[in-house]
């Protein structure tokens, strides 16, 4: 059996400030985030994540359904 740790899946927004990728994990999906290009603060609100977690969202429901 295969182990799946989506605690540990990267994703990547956009950064409101300077529009630089910000890449960050799951687990921190509620927390917040420094951007590493302008050290803007960034919270990961699930709100906020639609587009970037829609995808992640309906993978981990299908697998685990
Ligand atoms: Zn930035």
């Amino acid at each position: 059996m295969n182990t799946l740790n989506f605690d540990d899946q990267e994703l990547t927004i956009e950064c409101p400030d300077c529009k630089s990728p910000v890449t960050f994990t799951i687990k921190q999906v509620g927390s917040s985030i420094n951007c590493p290009n302008c050290k803007s603060i960034i919270t990961l609100k699930d709100e906020g994540l639609k587009n970037g977690l829609a995808n992640i969202d309906t993978m981990v429901k299908n697998l685990f359904k």
